[in-house]
């Protein structure tokens, strides 16, 4: 299973690592060329707004839409949840708009900007996965092709539709892989045919560094 991380700034490295811990091929994306011949995409968390700039940038909303439409699988954390709503509350940033969902930014206040909370998520099973929360958005309302996976507080925290997923914490920042390891069988589990096949060219790589984990900024 070949699947990429959107290394445009963020938590590039975490996701990388439990994506191989969970067997899988991983490899940095940086330019739309590189969509090609994925199964999945993480778009990880970090700072939407810079990030969603970066996309358009470099021609990455057209190229993961019309990806999505071929079959990819995309998983987005926090600020890449962000970036797949369709709505963001009071704000007009740039996304790819894909998840019927509508997200509110840094939500759960300041008092509670960063914590740690062990998190009900029923079908990972009984025991609790322990969620990292960084400025963490949530899911304000879903559309009917939404299901909610978990909720925290009456605020939804991870939700799939289709073969999109998207988590307002950051699984990548524990050794927990339950959730990398959900998205990664539904890949496999769908089909081996609907591999991207989109690619337009675009920057040279040189222009990017490879990870910046410096999530949560926004
Ligand atoms: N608060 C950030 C944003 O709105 C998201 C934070 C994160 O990804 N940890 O983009």
């Amino acid at each position: 299973m070949r699947v990429g991380v959107l290394a445009m700034q963020g938590a590039v490295r975490e996701h990388l690592d439990a994506l191989r811990r969970c067997g899988c091929e991983a490899v940095t994306v940086k330019r739309v060329e590189q969509l090609k011949d994925l199964h999945g995409l993480i778009i990880p968390g970090g700072e939407s707004t810079t990030i969603g700039e970066l996309m358009r940038e470099y021609g990455f909303f057209p190229a993961i839409k019309q990806a999505a439409e071929n079959g990819l699988g995309i998983y987005g954390t926090c600020a890449g949840m962000i970036l797949l709503a369709k709505e963001i509350r009071d704000s007009d940033q740039p996304r790819l708009g894909i998840m019927d969902v509508v997200v509110r930014r840094n939500a759960f206040g300041r008092q509670r900007e960063s914590f740690e909370i062990d998190l009900d998520i029923p079908l990972l099973g009984e025991h609790p996965f322990r969620a990292v929360f960084i400025r963490a958005p949530y899911i304000e309302s879903a559309g009917p092709a939404v299901e909610v996976l978990a909720s925290l507080g009456g605020k939804i925290v991870l939700a799939r539709e289709g073969r999109l997923l998207a988590s307002a914490f950051h699984p990548e920042l524990t050794d927990d892989l339950r959730i990398h390891q959900y998205f990664v069988q539904r890949l496999s589990a769908q089909d081996t045919g609907a591999i991207a096949k989109r690619g337009t060219p675009s920057r040279s790589e040189s222009e990017h560094e490879e990870e910046r984990p410096e999530v949560g900024t926004a």
